[in-house]
C-alpha cells in the first residue's frame, strides 16, 4: 500500500500548489519514481471521470478507511483502468473492493454519458502548445564541443533542418550558442550522452538567464547562483565560465540540494561550491561571498509559464492561476531576494528571472526593485536592450512599468507562441556597467573571457562568430 501513499503524497502536494508535476515527482526517491510517476500521471489524466465515479458511488462517505479523495482516486484508477489494486489484502483494499460492482457500473454510466467508445477517450488530452515547443538540449561545453556534438548526432541519423518538420531533424538555436532543438517527440532521458552529462535537457528560455548574466571565465571570478536546484542554470553558468573561478550555488531545501549536487557532479562542474543555505541569511559582507560580481536570481515562482503535457493535467482543476494572494506573497519574496542581492558590495550584474507569465511576479517586481533604497544607493538600473538578448523579439509589458521605455530592456517568452515555455528575464546593472561591458566587448582583447553572444548587431556578429567557433572548439 506504500506505493499508493507515495502517489497520494504527490497529488496532495500538487493540490497545495507546491510545484509542477515534474518538480514534485523529482522529490520522490529514485527507486520508486518511475512507477509513482506513471500512476500519478494516469490518475490525473482520468481525474475528472474518476472523481465523478467516486462521488456517485459514495465511496468516501461509506468507507472511513479511505481517508482522502486522492487515496480514492489512485485506488479506483487501478481498479477500473489498470490491472487491479497492486497491494496485499488489507482493510483499505477491502474497503474499495466492497464497492467494485457499484464503481464499475458508475464508470460505465460516465462513459455512456460522454459517448466514449474506449477508456482512452475519457483521458484528458495534451496541451496543444506543448507540441510547438521543440525538445531542447544544451551541449555541455564543460565536456565537449558543439562541433563534436553535431557530428555525433549526424552519425546517429539526425539531419540539420526544421526540428518541427520531422523526428530526425534538428538545428542549432538562433539565440543560445550551445543549444540544439529537436522534434518535440525526441527523448533523451536514457541516452548515454545525457547520462554522462554531455547534454543537458533544458528549455530554451531557461538558458536565457545565464547567457544574459554572461559571467567571466577568469580564475579570479566570483559568481553566485542564489537559488540553484535542480542546477540547470548553475551548470550553464559553469560552462560559460569554462569551469574557472568560483561559483557559489545556494539552495535552501535539503532534498533539492541533494539533487543539485548530483546534477552538478554529473555535469562535471568543478568550479562550483554548493551551499545548503538560505541566500537571505548570507551576509553580503562575508569575505568569501562578498566578492561576487555576478548574481543569478531565479527564485521560486508560480511556474505559470511552464507548458508541458503533464502540467496541463492540473489546469482543468486549478483553472487560471489567478490566486492573487499567493502571487503577492511570491512577489514580496522575489523582491526581497533582489534587494538582498543588491547589497553585495562588488556585484555589477544581477539577473532576475522567473518562469511565470504574471506581471505581478515580473514587471511589478522589477518596477518596485528599482525604487528600493538598495537600488538607489547602490546605483542599480536596468541594463539596456543591447545587453539583454537584443535580437529577441518579445519584450516586457510597457503598461506594467513606471517608465514604459524600460519594457525594451526586459525579455519575455510567451508559452507556445515563441517555441519555448513562458519566461521572464531582467538584468540589473550597477552604474555604467553595461556601457563598460559593451566597451569591453568591442575591444575583445580576451576572447576566452567573454561569453559567446550571437545577440550582437549583425555586422559585429559576423566577426564574432568566427571567434566563437574558435573559443568553443579549442
Ligand atoms: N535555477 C534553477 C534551475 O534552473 O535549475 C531553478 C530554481 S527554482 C525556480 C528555485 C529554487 O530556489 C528552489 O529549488 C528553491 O528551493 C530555492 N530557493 C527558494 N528560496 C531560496 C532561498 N531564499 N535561498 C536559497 N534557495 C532558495
Amino acid at each position: 500500500m506504500n506505493f499508493y501513499f507515495e502517489a497520494v503524497n504527490v497529488l496532495d502536494k500538487l493540490d497545495a500548489k507546491k510545484g509542477s508535476i515534474k518538480g514534485v515527482l523529482a522529490s520522490v526517491p529514485e527507486k520508486n519514481r518511475k512507477r509513482t510517476a506513471a500512476l500519478v500521471i494516469e490518475t490525473l489524466k482520468y481525474k475528472q471521470v474518476l472523481s465523478e465515479v467516486i462521488e456517485a458511488a459514495q465511496l468516501l462517505k461509506q468507507e472511513k478507511k479511505i481517508t482522502s479523495r486522492n487515496l480514492a482516486l489512485v485506488l479506483v484508477h487501478d481498479l477500473l483502468l489498470s490491472r487491479g489494486i497492486q497491494a496485499g489484502d488489507g482493510p483499505i483494499k477491502q474497503a474499495v473492493l466492497r464497492h467494485k460492482t457499484r464503481l464499475t457500473s458508475e464508470f460505465t454510466r460516465a462513459k455512456l454519458k460522454r459517448g466514449a467508445k474506449s477508456n482512452e477517450e475519457l483521458a484528458q488530452t495534451d496541451d496543444s502548445r506543448a507540441a510547438s515547443i521543440p525538445r531542447y538540449i544544451r551541449v555541455n561545453r564543460t565536456c565537449w564541443t558543439m562541433k563534436d556534438a553535431l557530428k555525433t548526432f549526424q552519425a546517429q541519423g539526425y539531419e540539420l533542418g526544421d526540428p518541427l518538420s520531422s523526428p530526425k531533424s534538428f538545428k542549432q538555436d538562433d539565440h543560445i550558442p550551445d543549444l540544439l532543438a529537436f522534434h518535440p517527440s525526441a527523448r533523451f532521458v536514457d541516452d548515454p550522452l545525457y547520462l554522462s552529462g554531455k547534454i543537458i535537457l533544458q528549455d530554451k528560455a531557461s538558458c536565457f538567464p545565464a547567457h544574459i548574466l554572461a559571467p567571466p571565465a577568469r580564475d579570479n571570478a566570483v559568481v553566485i547562483d542564489a537559488t540553484a536546484a535542480p542546477g540547470n542554470k548553475t551548470s550553464h553558468l559553469c560552462a560559460i565560465m569554462q569551469n574557472k573561478g568560483k561559483l557559489y550555488a545556494f539552495e535552501r531545501d535539503r532534498k533539492r540540494f541533494s539533487t543539485l549536487k548530483t546534477m552538478l557532479s554529473k555535469a562535471h562542474c568543478t568550479n562550483v561550491e554548493a551551499v545548503n543555505s538560505d541566500f537571505l541569511t548570507i551576509s553580503s559582507s562575508d569575505p568569501k561571498f562578498g566578492r561576487a560580481t555576478h548574481i543569478l536570481l531565479d527564485p521560486s515562482c508560480s511556474g505559470s509559464g511552464i507548458v508541458n503535457r503533464m502540467d496541463h493535467l492540473l489546469a482543468a482543476e486549478q483553472e487560471e492561476d489567478d490566486d492573487s494572494d499567493r502571487l503577492n506573497k511570491l512577489a514580496a519574496f522575489q523582491l526581497k531576494m533582489i534587494r538582498h542581492a543588491m547589497t553585495f558590495p562588488s556585484v555589477q550584474r544581477i539577473v532576475y528571472s522567473t518562469c511565470s507569465v504574471h506581471a505581478i511576479e515580473n514587471e511589478h517586481v522589477v518596477r518596485q526593485a528599482l525604487k528600493t533604497e538598495e537600488a538607489t544607493t547602490g546605483g542599480f538600473r536596468l541594463a539596456r536592450r543591447n545587453q539583454v538578448l537584443p535580437n529577441w523579439h518579445r519584450r516586457g509589458f510597457p503598461e506594467k512599468l513606471d517608465d514604459p521605455v524600460n519594457a525594451d530592456a526586459l525579455v519575455r517568452c510567451s508559452p507556445g507562441e515563441d517555441a519555448t515555455n513562458g519566461f521572464f528575464v531582467s538584468l540589473f546593472v550597477r552604474g555604467d556597467e553595461d556601457d563598460a561591458s559593451e566597451r569591453a566587448m568591442k575591444k575583445r582583447k580576451e576572447p576566452a573571457e567573454a561569453h559567446d553572444s550571437p545577440e550582437q548587431p549583425a555586422t559585429k556578429r559576423k566577426k564574432k562568430k568566427k571567434k566563437t567557433v574558435k573559443a568553443t572548439e579549442t
